[in-house]
């Protein structure tokens, strides 16, 4: 007969499931993971996307920044993550001349040439050297709180002490700040960029300030390092780990509902099992889980994202001059001034795909080449992780395929204005990831690759305390990137949740 109780069931195999079923399990309790999908991983996978190319690419996920090392060192994982020594390239053109602003991750003398180019007057890079050294003493302090109970708003910025950064970061929109700090439109949109990966807003709107914060304050530097051997490395991990701890993981498990006595929490399967534990974690959005529990699902954004996963036979020269080597080992912007980001929104907001998207993009095999055969390696071919902005999943709902198409050319108008040749003449293969298709593949809400709206990591101070994992019911808590502090491939989720449960469980 098979095990139909355990003491933690966790709906969803993502990668925070897989935390929380690991911390969990290394205390002692017996869990089980139930997954929808054939595979576990969720967001975080790798896969060989082209069946004729032996290249493993991270599908969805693609750069690392919050994932605390405390995590790795708890769960004694065997993951790495590689630094770039390019922080971002963007390409522009000036009185007929093609040129490009070079940031590397540690200052040095081409940055402040490029900067130099940009504004004689030194100026602009005065004020991105001010701006980034106060944002990385706001976030060497911050970091360490986002694995512990969640302070309130005025405890934690009474710890953090900075009232000048908290005022402009956390109490009015980031726009304001990138203005009035910053002269240049192509500098201002380099800094926005941060503010609008995965968040469907303008550079006026709190959200954007919320999803800038979680960019800059990963392990207390906000640093993006490259998954070794792409992002679905982490999975299998996590997968060594919690099984070796004893978890037991089933995937083709899609729960359909989950209910809940004084004494214990169900999960309904598709096939009509039941499976009771004392706890149930939700991997799956807090939106996913107000369906299984019939309750009503929380307001969020949408998805407003286009993943593009290109394989190249050979990077592509740029009109700049720039050796391809540098300007894509780092993040590459292309029509990502700060003013286009406000018109594409404005124009996305009413129903209209851009001509030319927003887009960034990095070369993983520069880093790691790993994920291709040696054949490939040898052959000199290259990834490109293309990530376009401002493309809200309604755009998609009339005809996904139709708009997936112009997407593309939208796209890939956007990064042939830079280049010498056309990205066509070098591409080997590519795929795009709609909103929609997110959805459908792996459950994201509309795509939103949050699960929903990200939250600043604080409670009110009049909310109750707790590990902002929390539900309406004492039995069920969300251990996904839909918990305050989730988001992105972190962990953090799945390691507060586990904390919430085990403390539960003394008290139960
Ligand atoms: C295109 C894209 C690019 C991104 N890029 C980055 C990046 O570079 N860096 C970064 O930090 N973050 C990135 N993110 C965000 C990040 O990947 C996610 O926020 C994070 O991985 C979410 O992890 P999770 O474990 O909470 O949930 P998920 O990965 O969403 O996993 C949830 C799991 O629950 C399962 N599930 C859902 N409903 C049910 C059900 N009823 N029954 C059983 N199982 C169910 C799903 O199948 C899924 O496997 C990106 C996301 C996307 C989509």
């Amino acid at each position: 007969m098979p095990q139909n109780t355990y003491d933690v069931t966790i709906v969803g195999g993502g990668h925070n499931g897989l935390v929380a079923a690991a911390y969990l399990a290394k205390a002692g309790k017996s869990v089980l993971i139930l997954e929808a999908n054939s595979e576990i991983g969720g967001a975080t996978t790798s896969v060989r996307a082209f069946a004729e190319y032996d290249a493993m690419l991270s599908r969805y996920s693609y750069l690392v920044s919050l994932l605390p090392d405390q995590i790795i060192s708890d769960l004694g994982l065997n993951f790495q993550c590689l630094s770039r020594k390019i922080s971002s390239y963007t390409p522009y053109s000036r009185d007929g001349r093609d040129l490009g602003l070079y940031v590397a991750r540690q200052w040095d003398q081409e940055t402040a040439d490029s900067f130099n180019q940009i504004d004689p007057t030194g100026a602009e890079w005065q004020a991105w050297q001010s701006f980034y050294n106060e944002l990385a003493v706001f976030a060497e302090k911050i970091a360490p709180t986002m694995l512990m109970p969640l302070q309130s708003r005025s405890e934690l910025k009474a710890m953090i002490n900075m009232p000048e950064v908290w005022d402009y970061l956390m109490e009015r929109p980031i726009g304001e700040v990138i203005q009035s700090r910053f002269k240049n439109d192509i500098v201002r949109g380099v800094i926005l960029t941060d503010a609008l990966v995965g968040t469907f807003a303008s550079a006026f709107e709190m959200q954007a300030n919320i999803c800038f914060l979680y960019h800059l304050i990963g392990n207390g530097t906000g640093e993006w390092k490259v998954p070794y051997g792409g992002m679905g490395a982490l999975v299998k991990e996590l997968e060594r780990v919690a099984i070796a701890a004893g978890v037991t993981i089933k995937v083709n498990s899609r729960v359909t509902s989950v209910t809940t006595t004084d004494s214990k929490a169900t999960a309904l399967l598709e096939d009509g099992t039941e499976i009771s534990a004392q706890y149930i974690l939700s991997n799956a959005a807090p939106q996913t889980l107000a369906k299984l529990r019939g309750t009503t699902p929380p307001q969020s954004l949408e998805g407003a994202q286009m993943k593009i996963n290109i394989l190249l036979k050979a990077l592509p020269k740029l009109k700049s001059g720039i050796e391809p080597r540098l300007a894509f080992a780092g993040t590459f912007h292309a029509n990502e001034s700060f003013s286009t980001f406000e018109a594409v929104f404005a124009d996305a907001k009413i129903g209209k795909l851009a001509d030319k998207l927003p887009i960034e993009m990095y070369c993983h095999t520069l880093t790691d080449p790993s994920i291709l055969s040696s054949e490939l390696q040898d052959a000199g071919y290259q990834t490109l992780t293309l990530f376009g902005f401002h493309t809200p999943a309604a755009l998609f709902e009339a005809d996904n395929e139709d708009t997936k198409a112009r997407a593309l050319k939208a796209a890939l108008a956007s990064l042939n204005e830079l280049l010498v040749e056309p990205i066509e003449t070098v591409m080997a293969a590519v795929e795009v990831k709609s909103p929609l298709d997110i959805e459908a593949e792996i459950g994201l809400p509309k795509g939103n690759i949050f699960h929903k709206d990200l939250s600043f990591p604080f409670r009110e101070d009049a909310q109750r305390p707790g590990w902002g994992v929390e539900t309406d019911d004492p039995r069920i808590f969300i251990c996904g990137a839909g918990a305050i502090r989730g988001g992105g491939v972190s962990g953090i989720p799945g390691h507060n949740a586990a904390m919430a449960v085990l403390a539960a469980f003394q008290i139960d």
